[in-house]
């Protein structure tokens, strides 16, 4: 039987047929049945955090970058000052959309291959104290770097800053827990570990905060103050949603509830991550990361040595043998990436490890 390809990216990635099928149906986006399909999942995802008596959940129309930038937008007051903590791609990405969003904003950079570091943090704090939020990002997709949320998380709490969290790869498979982990506005989207279809965002804001956020957003579209409470006083989303993705939304959080939710999330791709690294290595491709630094999400491999690599040539030899990889994000080494997350298990990896090694030997990185 032929299969489609199996995505080892970051979003779109795999998912199962009963999440395909929930977008099988219409809905108008004014009726009682989708309102409560909304209601479900915005309780659903608050409970993943345990956010219920502390936060409210926003969910914004498009790609996750588009909820980054309503969060900044909504959160940071146009007079405001952001630090973004910067050890790669999604980091830049963040500082550049603050920027354009008018917000005064500097990096505290960090290498690639290292998390960024509450100590520093606290050090610039002190220096300069016109800084008014942190963004940081936890689970770096642009290398899979795990950034110390709760240490950051403390340090801004310690200091009185805001923080605005983008946990758009970590949410649902790294816990987060809003009682014991301070953060203004945390960010994530449909189509990360929660193994739904792409096409929207949403972002956990602190229900003290909400008041105060009247006014700061620029953007009409993108100001989830006005999200909110139309999402409150009428139970629709305030424009058109993407009634298909909600659904699917729906469909794959039930599945994440009777799999035992994000611990048992994190354990399958804890064991997908090791097949990968075990069976990757064991052809000779080198992880770019440290393994204590190497969240369990996608794995940055180093590019073989060799004259006959070439990137596009491993990719299409190995989507010819069903699986889609991931091209590098770094300046300065070549790499390239794998995912692994989405709705596959230890069994799928070893099939990816399997094309690989063909691959590589049919590109003639291997002896055949
Ligand atoms: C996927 C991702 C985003 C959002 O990217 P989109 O292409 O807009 O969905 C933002 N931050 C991180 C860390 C991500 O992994």
């Amino acid at each position: 039987m032929q299969r489609d390809p199996i995505l080892l990216t970051p979003g779109p990635l795999t998912t199962t047929l009963r999440t395909k099928q929930a977008m099988l149906r219409d809905w108008g986006s004014w009726d009682a049945g989708f309102n409560a399909i909304t209601a479900r999942v915005c309780t659903r995802l608050l409970d993943i955090v345990h956010g219920h008596d502390s936060h409210v959940l926003v969910p914004l129309q498009g790609s996750g970058t588009f909820s980054v930038e309503a969060a900044v937008a909504t959160l940071v007051p146009r007079d405001g000052q952001v630090l973004v903590l910067d050890n790669g791609a999604y980091c830049k990405r963040a500082l550049r959309l603050t920027t354009m969003m008018g917000r005064r904003a500097q990096a505290l950079r960090f290498a690639e291959d290292q998390a960024v570091s509450p100590q520093r943090l606290r050090e610039q704090l002190a220096a300069d104290p016109g800084i008014s939020h942190v963004l940081m990002v936890h689970c770096e997709t642009g290398t899979g770097v795990e950034n110390p949320l709760a240490e950051v998380a403390r340090v801004c709490e310690e200091a009185g800053k805001g923080l605005i969290v983008d946990a758009m790869s970590s949410f649902a498979a790294l816990p987060i827990d809003a009682r014991s982990l301070r953060f203004d506005a945390l960010i994530a989207a449909s189509g990360k570990c929660l193994e739904g279809v792409p096409g929207m965002g949403f972002v956990f804001i602190r229900r003290a905060l909400l008041d105060a956020c009247a006014g700061n957003s620029q953007s009409l579209a993108m100001d989830l103050h006005d999200q909110q409470r139309y999402l409150a006083q009428t139970g629709q989303w305030r424009f058109t949603p993407p009634t298909h993705v909600v659904a699917a939304l729906d469909e794959t959080l039930a599945q994440f509830i009777e799999a035992g939710g994000q611990p048992a999330r994190l354990a399958r791709y804890r064991d997908n991550c090791d097949a990968l690294v075990q069976g990757l290595s064991a052809l000779g491709l080198r992880p770019f990361l440290p393994a204590a630094l190497q969240a369990p999400i996608i794995v940055t491999f180093h590019a073989p040595a060799h004259p006959a690599w070439r990137f596009q040539a491993l990719y299409e030899a190995t989507r010819r043998r069903g699986f889609i990889l991931y091209p590098g994000k770094l300046t300065d080494v070549e790499t390239f990436r794998v995912g692994c997350i989405g709705a596959i298990g230890r069994a799928e990896m070893q099939q990816a490890v399997q094309a690989v090694g063909e691959a590589m030997r049919e590109i003639g990185v291997l002896p055949g």
